[in-house]
């Protein structure tokens, strides 16, 4: 296998992810219950469009990929199939996530165990195909990052708040200290490493209600190999990011008096905690698309962890989940807003890597600041 920047066979016509340009943007909506909504209309496909009519104005967003209301777990997953693999011959990779909560963020990709989502679909498929013939080193990593705490999700003693520092360039920019990167020799080790991940990230959920959507939980593999016939050094790298519910303030019920509602003052600190990152997150998309010299991921937490996956030469990907009910509009469209501006953001070209990434990023034009959370529909 030779190195350089030539983008790796897709051998998937018909497939959108082809490694080169910008972020592609993919939506799923959440099922349909009861009557479908006549305010928003979906032409699925590629380019596929969705329409929405919302206090009288009509709001069209073309998207890189538009999934049919009833699409499958399968049918994600085969879209993102490419991008996975291609994780296999040194290139990093960014799914992530991203919607107001309950439009099926972690169901897209945890899933339930009968019907597996996106990271356990992309660790077999990978298994599959590094064979069983040692060639890989493959390690985990798994953080959890809450009201701006980052917390290691494998960690062997008790839970520490992780401490994330700019580290040397040729290391992806950051270096999270105290962070464990298990290797993972095979898939079953790693479908236990991930439930277990799972499972410190819903024992919170018990003590914090519904804690688990108001975090944002990173997975990372990265895949280095070890033996011929793969390049010896060639390290891929794939991070699944499952990013925290997007909805406004107001949405999450902390707008109502603080001190009668016995949660209020921590809902609305989460909140708040949210909608930093999310619009640092919308910060730094804004910057990497007018290609501003700073791009500012020192802004959250959040923004730090992805820095290696969002700069030069890396595969992003963002599945923008969204709900058609009509009382969910106004979130709908926010998060299009969002999600049609990160796809204009542009990374360049897929690059191969022999070591995690250094990140200049590369991008694109226009200036309209991008928003997270402070959206007006
Ligand atoms: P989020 O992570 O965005 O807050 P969840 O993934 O927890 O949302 O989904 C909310 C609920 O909707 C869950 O009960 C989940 O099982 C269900 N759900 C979401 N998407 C689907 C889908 N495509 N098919 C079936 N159930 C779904
Ligand atoms: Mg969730």
């Amino acid at each position: 296998l030779s190195e350089g920047n030539q983008a790796p066979p897709t051998g998937c016509s018909g497939r959108l992810l082809e490694l080169k340009g910008n972020i592609r943007v993919l939506c799923r909506l959440r099922p349909a219950e009861g009557q479908p909504s006549s305010l928003v209309s979906v032409e699925p496909g590629q380019g596929g469009t969705i329409t929405t009519c919302y206090r009288g104005r009509q709001h069209r967003f073309r998207l890189d990929w538009v999934f049919p209301q009833d699409a499958s777990q399968e049918e994600v997953f085969r879209q993102l199939e490419p991008a996975v693999l291609s994780c296999l011959q040194g290139y990093s990779v960014c799914i992530f996530t991203y919607g107001q909560t309950g439009t099926g963020k972690t169901y897209s990709m945890e899933g339930p165990p009968e019907d597996p989502g996106i990271a356990p679909r992309a660790l077999q498929l990978l298994f599959r195909e590094m064979g069983t013939g040692g060639h890989h080193h493959v390690t985990l990593s798994m953080v959890e990052i809450y009201n701006e705490a980052v917390r290691d999700l494998l960690a062997t003693g008790p839970p520490e708040r992780l401490v994330v520092r700019q580290g040397p360039a040729g290391q992806g920019g950051i270096q999270v200290a105290g962070l464990t990167h298990w290797d993972v020799p095979n898939l079953e080790t790693l479908h236990q490493m991930l439930s277990l991940g799972r499972s410190n990230r819903a024992t919170a959920a018990t003590v914090m209600n519904q804690h688990s959507s108001r975090s944002h939980a990173l997975v990372t593999l990265t895949l280095r190999a070890a033996s011929p016939p793969r390049a010896q050094g060639i390290t891929g790298t794939l991070h699944l990011v499952d990013l925290a519910g997007s909805e406004r303030v107001w949405k999450a019920g902390v707008a109502s008096p603080v001190q009668r509602d016995p949660n209020g003052a921590r809902r609305l600190r989460e909140a708040q905690a949210i909608n930093r990152s999310l619009l640092a997150l919308g910060g730094v998309m804004a910057a990497l698309r007018a290609r501003r010299p700073h791009v500012p991921f020192r802004d959250s937490q959040l923004t730090r962890l992805l820095q290696p996956a969002l700069c030069a030469g890396t595969t992003a990907v963002l599945l923008l989940q969204i709900s058609t009910r009509a009382e969910d509009l106004g979130e709908t469209i926010c998060s299009l807003k969002f999600a049609e501006r990160v796809g204009q953001v542009e990374l360049g070209p897929a690059r191969r890597r022999r070591a995690p990434r250094s990140g200049t990023p590369s991008s694109l034009s226009t200036d309209t600041p991008l928003t997270g959370t402070s959206c007006t529909p």
